[in-house]
């Protein structure tokens, strides 16, 4: 028997790989079954190049627990190590590693998120066992080895009696790292980590039923034998090539990723590069709602099949971290911080490859078949919306194919649009006024007016619309972005001829100076306009620039700070020709005049939704009085 010291400069390693990987100590089975999985390919390189004499036939790697012993078993059929190789491998080899990454972190490893995603490789299974033993025998015609070691720097190395090559990983759990000796906790280690490794991961037995003999008779009970219960998946879509995949397969993937999921996703995007980085994966497209919030951390990241994370913040752009899928790259590097990943320069080329990807592929479904584009517009435009926000680079991309829908679910691009507005939606500076709505019921009146008048207008619903038709304007520096209810129609658009009015500047002055008295200042300011006398008597508008600050303050705009306490401020537009002015005018007493203005106003809130609280109370009750 072989006794001797492991090298190690800093003697108590141990309790420093306790102590640093105290967060995520759940890692140490990913870590022995990566091990095993590179031990098992090794062997399958070497039988192909005809290197090794065994029989490579179809490997799988089991994972068992024995609650008596309190210990759990990695069993591999990989290449195994001789008590050489052990030597060599396992104390020197595999401690260095851990003794340098040690040595580096062990100031800053407080950080979790370094030590999450760091392979500490064999040496992390000690986070989790007293003691450690290694039953392994070489593919090469050697006698087996067993190592063990009780997690300080003594180990022992014997000759084993194993027959069939490979590795066997015995973990002696230790007591307050019991969960890891229950069945269902260490199930869902491998669903989360090893759900698509590339070697079938063996976990216990289940029963299966056999299908009856034709000509079994009917009483007879189906027989049922048990199985392997086989954990992973280790051909997942994202390893075959577009070609081999139907539609289907696309979808009956998402299921396997997003269990709990039941809406197929509108469509994904197959990613599939080996220069200058090696890259694989797919991105579903979800229907998304308008609400931002939940969408989050749903693309996993993998490395050579082995889950690395489901935060890919920095690695996918930020704008496409909505989508859901998996990523696997080898080149990703993942033994670093967040912040030197996002200065990475190959991560910051799998991000804009990523980006480009993405436009390329809308691009070619907007022009293959546009009118299905159409139809999935309002459930990707978030998406879309955001990346054009956020990325120069893809806003030139998707500027070709965003769409822009009427009230009237027209969908044009933007290009399309301000050709069919060009002629008759011009300000008096000759600036394409582009008239939108952000909701068709509530701003109803307004769309009507507008509508009347021959204008087209926009329904721009998305929570970043604010941001983004500032973004548009800046590139467009010749165009205007108004709402239906921010102004009267007529102030915005130049108008071939001139209204005339009904009544005289006096009288007008007159309608000003009465409105002004009732009306409070501080939220409202009057306007008069000549409009058609059927038109209605008193709209509420609220200019552009005030709602859109107010709006982009909400949704997180930054640089309006303290705007949040500004009184809501609106125009009061006055239609002079209107019947309801005269009236007003013509009534003698001041008490009269109040009550008309008072119950003009009142319904212009109403149909602003403005008219709320005490107020509407008191509306409906005086209506009714009225009609009693
Ligand atoms: P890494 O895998 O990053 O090289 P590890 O500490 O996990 O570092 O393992 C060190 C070495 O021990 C491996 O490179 C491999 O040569 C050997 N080894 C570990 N586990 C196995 C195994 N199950 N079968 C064969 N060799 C193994």
């Amino acid at each position: 028997m072989a006794k001797g010291k492991i090298n190690v400069s800093v003697e108590n390693i141990f309790p420093l790989i306790k102590k640093f990987l105290y967060s995520d100590h759940e890692i140490f089975l990913r870590e022995l079954i990566s091990n095993a999985t590179d031990a098992t390919l090794k062997l399958k390189h070497l039988t192909n190049l005809g290197e090794a004499k065994v029989e490579y036939g179809n490997p799988k790697i089991e994972i068992k627990i024995n609650e008596e012993d309190k210990t759990l078993h990695i069993i591999d059929q990989g290449i195994g190590m001789t008590k050489d190789e052990v030597e060599k491998y396992i104390n020197e080899v595999a401690f260095s590693g851990a003794n340098e990454f040690l040595e580096k972190y062990k100031d800053t490893a407080e950080d979790s998120g370094i030590i999450g995603h760091f392979g500490l490789g064999f040496y992390s299974a000690f986070m989790v066992a007293d003691k450690v033993e290694i039953i392994t025998k070489s593919y090469k015609d050697e006698p087996a080895a067993h190592w063990t070691c009780e997690g300080t720097v003594d180990f022992t190395l014997t000759e084993g009696d194993k027959k069939e090559h490979g590795t066997e990983i015995i973990l002696h759990i230790n007591k307050e790292e019991e969960e890891f000796l229950k069945e269902t906790r260490i199930e869902e280690l491998l669903i989360k980590y090893n759900k698509f490794m590339p070697i079938p991961i063996k976990f216990g037995t289940k029963d299966k039923t056999l299908p009856k003999a034709e000509d079994a008779p009917e009483e007879e009970e189906p027989k049922t034998v048990k199985v392997d219960n086989i954990i992973n998946n280790p051909n997942p879509a994202w390893t075959k090539q577009p070609t081999e995949l139907e539609d289907q397969d696309y979808k009956d993937f998402y299921r396997e990723l997003y269990p709990m999921q039941f809406e197929d996703p509108l469509f994904h995007i197959h990613l599939n590069v080996d220069y200058p980085f090696n890259l694989t994966g797919i991105l579903y497209f979800p229907k998304l709602s308008n609400d931002m919030t939940m969408q989050k951390d749903k693309i996993q990241l993998y490395q050579n099949q082995v889950f690395v994370t489901d935060n890919v913040e920095g690695i996918v752009p930020e704008f496409l971290t909505m989508l859901k899928g998996v990523i696997d790259s080898p080149d990703i590097p993942l033994n670093v911080s967040r912040s030197y990943l996002q200065a990475d320069g190959a991560v910051k080329k799998i991000s804009s490859y990523i980006s480009r990807k993405v436009a390329d592929q809308l691009r070619k479904m907007f022009k293959d078949n546009r009118e299905d584009f159409e139809e999935k517009w309002n459930d990707i435009k978030v998406v879309i919306e955001y990346g054009m926000l956020t990325e120069d680079k893809f806003y030139d991309r998707a500027k070709k194919f965003t769409l822009y829908p009427t009230v009237d679910d027209e969908y044009f691009t933007f290009e399309e649009f301000e050709e069919k507005i060009k002629e008759n939606q011009t300000d008096k500076d000759d600036k394409l006024i582009i008239l939108y709505a952000s909701h068709k019921e509530e701003q109803h009146s307004y769309i009507q007016t507008a509508k009347e008048k021959g204008y087209e207008i926009l329904l721009l619903d998305s929570p970043l619309v604010p941001h983004f038709i500032q973004k548009l304007e800046s590139e467009n520096q010749n165009i205007s972005f108004v709402r239906v209810d921010s102004d009267h129609i007529d102030n915005l658009i130049k108008k071939e001829e001139e209204q005339i009015s009904k009544l005289s500047e006096e009288e007008k002055e007159e309608v000003k100076k009465e409105f002004e008295r009732v009306v409070p200042k501080e939220n409202y300011t009057v306007q008069l306009q000549d409009m058609n006398s059927d038109a209605a008597p008193i709209i509420i508008t609220q200019p552009e620039f005030m709602r859109r600050m107010k709006e982009m303050q909400a949704t997180g705009g930054g640089g309006f700070m303290g705007m949040g306490n500004m009184p809501e401020m609106y125009n009061l537009v006055v239609n002079t020709n209107s019947e309801l002015i005269q009236t007003i005018l013509g009534s003698k007493t001041e008490k009269k005049r109040t009550r008309l203005i008072n119950q003009a106003m009142d319904l212009a809130r109403l149909s602003h939704n403005l008219l709320k609280g005490e107020d509407l109370t008191n509306f409906v009750k005086r209506s009714f009085e009225m009609i009693k």
